[in-house]
Formats: C-alpha cells, structure tokens, sequence
C-alpha cells in the first residue's frame, strides 16, 4: 500500500487514531487527525502529534475544501462508517478503511482473530500467553489495548498476532484475513449502534469473510447464530461446546475438556485444573485451546498455561484471602448479565457470597439476580446512586445493608463474612457516579482490599 505523498483524515483522536496518524505521517503522509470534541479536550497525546508529527487537528466540523482534497480516510472504531466525512470521501472514490485494515496491510506472519459480544478480552489474553508458553513468537493487541498499528514494527514472518476485535472494528476491514478465527458468541449489545441483531450478526460474520480454505474457523456449537454459520464458511471448521459432546471438536465432558477429531479422543485438561472460574470461562478456553491447537502449540504446554491463567483485571479476578475469606473484583460487571454469570461463577463452594451491588443504574430490572441471590448470597452490600432502586427490588431476598464508600463496603462484607466466604464485587451498574470508569473502581476496590488485609494481619 502506497502511503507517501496521499492526503489522509483520520477520523477520531482516540488510542486507535492517534496510533494512525503517527504511523501515516511516518511514512510521508500528509495528514489530518479529526474528532467531534474541540482540541482542547483532546488528550495530551493527541495534540502532541501537531508538534511532533505535523499531523493537522481539527475539532469539530470539518470543511468540505478539506475533504476535497482527502483521498485516504482511517477510521477509529469508535466512528460510526456512515459518518458523513467517510461517506463523502467514499463517493468520491477515496479509500476508506479501518485501523485494523491499516495495521494488517503492513503486518508480518500470521493472524489469530478474536471476536464475540462476551469473553473477548480474556480469551484474547488466553490465546496469547498460550502460544508464547508454546516458544511460538507472538503478540497481542487490537480492541484489549495496544492498536495493532503499533504492532507492525515488531511483527515477523514466523510470528503470530493475536487480535481482539469489536465488531466495529470488524466493520471496517476490507482484505483483513485470519489464519485462524473465532467467534464465541453473538448476544445482543450495542443495539444503539445498529439498526438492528442481524446488522451486528453480520459485522462479527466479517472476521470469516476473507478465510481461504488454508485457514481455521473456530465456532461455538452452542450459540444458534455461530452455530448457524458452520456451513457457509471457506475455511475449516472446529466447533466447541459446554452442553453437548461433538462428533468432532472441543467440548466438555463432566469435568474433563476433550478433543475429539476423526474418532480420537484426547483429554485436554479437567475443569478443576483450570484456575478461572465458571462455565463461560470453560467455554472461553475450549476456544482458546481450539485456536492453540491450529496454531501449532503443545497440548502439555497449553494445559500447564490454562492452570495458570489468572485472568483479565477486573473479570472475576482474585485479590487476596483474608481470615479465609476470598475477595474478587469483577468491577466489568457493569450489567445485570455480568453480575449473574460472576455469581454463577463463584457459586457451589464452601461458603456464600457477600455481594456488593450498585453504582449508576441503566434502567434494566434487577428480578433476573433473584434466584442465583436466593441461592447463594449471604448479603448484598449497596453501594452509589441506584441503591434505593436496587432495594426496592430485591428487598427481602437477601439482607440489605449500605455502604457509603467502597472502603465502607468491603469493610462491611468482611464483617458480615464467615470463614469459606467470597466477596463479590460485581455492581451490575456503571461506575461514574462515583468513579471515573470500572477500572478506577476496580483499583479502589482492591485498594481497600489490601489495606484491610495489611490491619487484619498486623
Ligand atoms: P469482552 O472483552 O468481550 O467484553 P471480557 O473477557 O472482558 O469480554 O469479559 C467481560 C465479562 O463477560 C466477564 O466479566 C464475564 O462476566 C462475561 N463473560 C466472559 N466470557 C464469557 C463467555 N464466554 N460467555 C458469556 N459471558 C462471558
């Protein structure tokens, strides 16, 4: 791809854009980076690259003489396609393109693709420390952090990039092809953005649409809509389940995870040697070991990785035991879905679970926590502004007590606690009444863990 001497707008000064326009102007570019917020709100980053890059910014409204002379548009994920600089250098026969699409053009060695509405992250992370465990030279990036731009310098023929990818991001490849790609699930999210399930559906489809007949496609058999896909694919299909044993495949027989292809089978790892919590977790590893497996690692290698794999901060993670009571933040939990699957998860051991719920609402019922609340949870601690909601819908259900900060509240859990317990955060709210974002949250919460543990145990 020639870049030197285009003209390109970058659409959105977020990590994504700023990672494209640096590399463009590196490159002999002559280049715009653009977002709707005004210049002074941009990051520190962002406005550095004027000096550093001679990259233009512009915020706000973009001229249309500008966009006459644009024959190169990158576009952030962030960015709806339709947005009308994009559409306007698309009629006229510019490029138009993802950051994604960018990175892959200039990417060395191969690719693995990861998408689905939940799970991502902590899949992506899997697969990465399992095919480096493996001695295969790899690296990881796209949605979970670091752009895949940033990854073309340091990519080799002989490697392997491990990328998330969001369905927006999905939406803007054009030859972005996956040696091996899979897709855990399609639930509804995101629905603002599309018009409707079968316009997202479709942009997750995306990750298969330039697959060879060389490449692995690897789906999950217990989700109608990946399921449904099996049969449409150019590439070689693998299929995994938690609820069903497959001909052929990945699935989960009692507690063993098993491969099964042409009548052989071979036993993985079991369920109690995997050190994540929960049955989506199986499913995520199941992918993760169908993607391991088409990549070259060893099966003795990948299960020794999956015994060690902690997990993603603020999914379900461990922060410290005290006085034989766990503490785990699950401050991603920011939906009522989240909250349940991390009660489900944490359920069926020795104790129960202190939960500590709430934060800003999102206007969904709290009714589908009942049952798991009922069955598992000692006492839910409530924090932020939807408490009174949360305790006129599950007053009675399990004893209510409120907290006034996050410190309060894991004091409070850990009063109410008995030996064998777990404390859950899991607010199944979003955080910016009180916090910045769920990560801030999460390191608050944990904070506070470890200070309490420092005065228990002194
Ligand atoms: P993503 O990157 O897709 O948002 P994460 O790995 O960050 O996914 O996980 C976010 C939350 O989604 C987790 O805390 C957990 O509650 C839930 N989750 C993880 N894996 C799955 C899965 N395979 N199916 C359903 N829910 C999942």
């Amino acid at each position: 791809m020639q870049i030197e001497g285009r003209k390109a707008l970058v659409l959105g000064a977020g990590r994504s854009g700023i990672e494209a326009a640096r590399f463009l102007s590196q490159r002999g570019a002559t280049v715009a980076l653009h977002d709707s917020k005004s210049v002074e709100h941009w990051s520190d980053q962002a406005r550095s690259l004027r000096e550093a890059h001679g990259v233009g910014l512009l915020g706000g409204e973009i001229p249309s003489w500008l966009l006459d002379q644009v024959d190169l548009v990158v576009i952030s994920p962030g960015v709806p396609t339709n947005t009308i600089p994009a559409r306007y250098v698309d009629r006229k026969d510019g490029e138009v393109i993802g950051e994604v699409e960018l990175a892959f053009r200039f990417m060395k060695g191969r690719v693995v693709g990861i998408t689905g509405s939940n799970g991502k992250t902590t899949t992506t992370a899997l697969i990465g420390d399992l095919l480096k465990n493996s001695g295969i030279a790899t690296q990881v990036g796209g949605n979970i952090g670091t752009p895949l731009l940033s990854l073309t310098e340091t990519s080799s023929d002989d490697g392997w990039t491990v990328a998330e990818l969001s369905s927006f991001q999905l939406e803007t490849i054009v030859n972005f092809r996956a040696n091996v790609a899979l897709c855990l699930n399609v639930t509804p999210n995101h629905l603002d953005r599309y018009e409707g399930f079968q316009e997202y559906a479709a942009a997750k489809h995306r990750i298969f649409m330039n697959q060879t007949s060389e490449d692995v496609a690897i789906l999950n058999a217990d989700d109608e809509i990946t399921a449904s896909w099996a049969s449409g694919l150019k590439a070689n299909v693998v299929m995994f389940s938690v609820k069903s044993e497959l001909d052929e495949g990945l699935f989960l027989r009692a507690d063993e995870l098993i491969c099964r292809s042409n009548g052989k089978e071979k036993v993985l790892t079991t369920r109690s040697e995997i050190f994540l919590r929960g049955l989506h977790n199986v499913e995520n590893v199941l992918a993760a070991f169908a993607a391991g497996l088409a990549c070259g690692a060893s099966p003795e290698s990948m299960r020794q990785t999956v015994s060690e794999f902690k997990g993603v901060e603020h999914r379900i993670e461990f922060v410290a035991e005290i006085d034989g009571v766990k503490f785990y933040n699950d401050s991603k939990a920011t939906s009522v879905d989240a909250t349940s699957k991390a009660i489900d998860a944490l359920s069926g051991g020795e104790g129960k679970t202190i939960l500590i719920l709430g934060g800003r609402g999102k206007n969904a019922p709290y009714a589908p926590l009942i049952d798991l609340i009922r069955n598992s949870v000692r006492t839910i601690v409530l924090i932020g502004e939807d408490a009174d909601n949360i305790e006129s819908q599950l007053s009675g259900v399990a004893p209510l007590i409120r907290a006034e900060s996050m410190e309060d509240a894991v004091m409070k859990s850990f009063e109410v606690a008995t030996h064998g317990d777990a404390v859950l955060l899991a607010p199944a709210c979003a955080s910016f009444d009180m916090f910045r974002s769920y990560e801030e949250r999460g390191r608050v919460f944990k904070e506070a863990v470890k200070g309490m543990q420092r005065v228990v145990t002194a």
